[in-house]
């Protein structure tokens, strides 16, 4: 997921980096090989903005409500990068990374009910919500303040196994491509979840700022959900591959006039990009009574115009990730309408390769690690 640090304040963010207990020791050696069964193969950064080394740690017995993952496919986010690199002032080293995993349930605690051993699964950005929160009962576990993130205080999916909390473990249907499934469970419902929570209809005019790795599953999910789709791009050579992907036209971000030309079209505007705009120029293309959301993390301050928010009725709002229905409904939606993530897949060992492709900005559109 992209956190807007603005939108997601330090106490919650705190509360969740202590408020979780999963003590993580590392094992060197024979002791290593002795206790073979209780320990996990994966690859950490040592230190802020460090390259990946292998590293292996003990876990304790599984919790009667947890499950452990036999990871086969791992996506990278660009949160992994801004984790990494402790943009967020979150980090806690060794970092185990990787919150797009793709897997078999290996192994399941007494009290798991809705899944069995083999059971092909999914793990996004959290792996455990507190469960009892107002937010929990209303089924917007998403935004539990306690909610447990997969690689904050808690070791991730760039490993040979992952553990997680059952309640955020997601069946994968039946005809979804494996390979390239693991962006679907956080990029892909980040961008999912604006539909469903703003009511996105299928008559609406939508547009897409930044065709890279959430915009690019934005517009396929906003083509299939109906819509009339523009995709913003700064990038000439993306511009076919974005009319490829769903959009019914481009504009280029950077050229004030042809912005212009779209004033007053859009019902909702979905912003993936974490640079500044001239968020006022967009604005003025929103219909009255339409929306600007944003799911990618611009860390500098808006600079809106009020009054064009009051005299055209227009919002501006944020969301995080998905609950796990809506990730479930995600998956099936995309399922029906062969939403695919476009993606790179690189082998788990050559991790550090794939970040560094990654950091280039050159990857189309997701890259996935795989242990196979
Ligand atoms: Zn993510
Ligand atoms: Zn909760």
């Amino acid at each position: 997921m992209q956190y807007n640090v603005v939108n997601f304040g330090r106490t919650i963010v705190l509360r969740q980096v202590f408020g979780w207990q999963h003590p993580i020791t590392l094992i060197q050696g024979e002791e290593a090989m002795n206790k073979a069964k209780q320990i996990i193969n994966a690859y950490a950064v040592l230190e802020a903005g460090g390259q990946f080394e292998p590293f292996s740690y003990e876990t304790g017995e599984l919790g009667p409500n947890e499950v452990e993952i036999d990871v086969l496919y791992c996506g990278i986010c660009h949160s992994d990068l801004s984790m990494i690199e402790n943009e967020w002032g979150l980090s806690q080293y060794p970092l185990v990374a990787g919150h797009e995993v793709i897997g078999k349930v290996s192994a399941k605690g007494s009290e798991v009910q809705n899944l069995e051993q083999g059971t092909t699964v999914g793990l996004g950005w959290h792996s455990g919500y507190c469960g009892h929160c107002n937010s929990c009962k209303t089924g917007d576990q998403n935004l539990c303040a306690e909610a447990q993130p997969t690689i904050v205080a808690h070791h991730g999916g760039f490993a040979d196994k992952v553990r997680a909390d059952a309640s955020s473990v997601i069946v994968i249907p039946e005809g979804i491509d494996l390979k390239s499934a693991g962006p679907l469970l956080c990029g892909g419902v980040t961008v999912f979840n604006p539909l469903v929570q703003f009511d996105v209809k299928s008559t609406d005019n939508v547009a897409v700022i930044g065709i890279g790795g959430l915009g690019h599953m934005a517009l396929q999910f906003l083509n299939a959900w109906g819509c009339k789709v523009t995709a913003f791009t700064s990038s000439e050579s993306k511009r076919s591959e974005a009319l490829n992907m769903g959009a019914h036209n481009t504009l280029n971000s950077r050229d004030q006039g042809e912005i212009e030309s779209a004033t007053g079209s859009f019902d909702f505007i979905i912003s993936t990009v974490n640079v500044k705009l001239d968020w006022n120029l967009y604005l003025s293309t929103l219909k009255p009574k339409g929306r600007l959301h944003f799911v990618g993390a611009t860390l500098e301050p808006l600079d809106i115009e009020v009054f064009s928010l009051i005299m055209g009725q227009k919002s501006i709002s944020g969301s995080p990730v998905g609950s796990p229905i809506t990730i479930e409904m995600m998956l099936e939606f995309a399922r029906l309408h062969k939403v695919k993530p476009q993606i790179e897949l690189y082998p788990m060992s050559k991790i550090n390769e794939a970040f560094d492709h990654l950091k280039s900005g050159k990857a189309k559109y997701r890259i996935v690690l795989s242990n196979e």
